[in-house]
C-alpha cells in the first residue's frame, strides 16, 4: 500500500522572501513539488506562464472557480489567485510532497479541507524591514505597494494561527528551519 504524501503550506506577507525560500527547497529537495498557481495579475517581466504561473483572464478563471476545480482560492489585491485541484490531490496519492505557496485566506481554506497540512507562517524581522523589501524588489507600482503593506499588516496579526512561525532574519538560519519542520533530510 502506498502511503500518502505530506502537504505543506508556505503563506506570509508580499515580500518577505517566500519564493527564495521555495527555490531553495525545490533546488536542494527533488522530491518535493511546488504547486503552479493560477492567477488572474499580469505576468512581472522575467515571469513565465506554467512555471510561475499559469496567467488566465478573470472570466477563464472564474469558470475553474465554477467547475470547482480550485482546492482554494482568494482575492488578494485586486487579483484571484487559486491552487489547482486535480493535479495537487493526484501528486499527493501518490506520495508526493507537495508544497503550496499561498496567502493567508488560502491557507485557511487548506486548514479546513487538509487539517493534517504542516502550516509556516514566514514573518519579516520587522515591518519597516518588509516594507524595504517590497520597494527593493521594484516589481510594483506605489498604489500596489501600500496596498500589499495594508494587506501584510492583517496577515501578521494571523501569524499565530499557524503551525509554526518562522523569522526570515536570515535566509540560510530560515531555510534551515522549514527543511527541519517538514522533515527533509539533507
Ligand atoms: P504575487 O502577486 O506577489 O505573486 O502573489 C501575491 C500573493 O498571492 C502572495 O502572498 C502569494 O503567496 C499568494 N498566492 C500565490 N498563489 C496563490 C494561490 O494559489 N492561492 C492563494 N490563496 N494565494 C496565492
Amino acid at each position: 500500500m502506498s502511503s500518502l504524501g505530506n502537504l505543506t503550506v508556505i503563506t506570509g506577507p508580499s515580500g518577505v522572501g517566500k519564493g527564495t525560500i521555495v527555490r531553495k527547497i525545490l533546488e536542494s529537495h527533488t522530491d518535493v513539488w511546488l504547486s503552479i498557481s493560477a492567477t488572474t495579475r499580469q505576468p512581472r517581466s522575467g515571469e513565465i506562464e506554467g512555471k510561475h504561473y499559469f496567467f488566465l483572464e478573470k472570466k477563464n478563471f472564474q469558470e475553474i472557480i465554477d467547475k470547482e476545480g480550485f482546492l482554494e482560492w482568494a482575492s488578494f489585491s485586486n487579483n484571484f489567485y487559486g491552487t489547482p485541484k486535480k493535479i495537487v490531490q493526484e501528486k499527493i496519492e501518490k506520495g508526493t510532497n507537495v508544497l503550496l505557496e499561498i496567502e493567508l485566506e488560502g491557507a485557511r481554506q487548506i486548514r479546513k479541507s487538509f487539517p493534517k497540512a504542516l502550516q509556516i507562517f514566514l514573518a519579516p524581522p520587522n515591518f519597516s524591514e518588509l516594507e524595504k523589501r517590497i520597494r527593493g524588489r521594484g516589481t510594483e507600482t506605489e498604489e500596489a505597494i501600500r496596498d500589499r503593506l495594508a494587506i501584510a499588516n492583517k496577515e501578521l496579526i494571523a501569524k499565530k494561527e499557524f503551525d509554526a512561525v518562522v523569522i526570515n532574519e536570515d535566509i540560510e538560519k530560515a531555510f534551515k528551519e522549514i527543511e527541519g519542520l517538514m522533515g527533509l533530510k539533507n
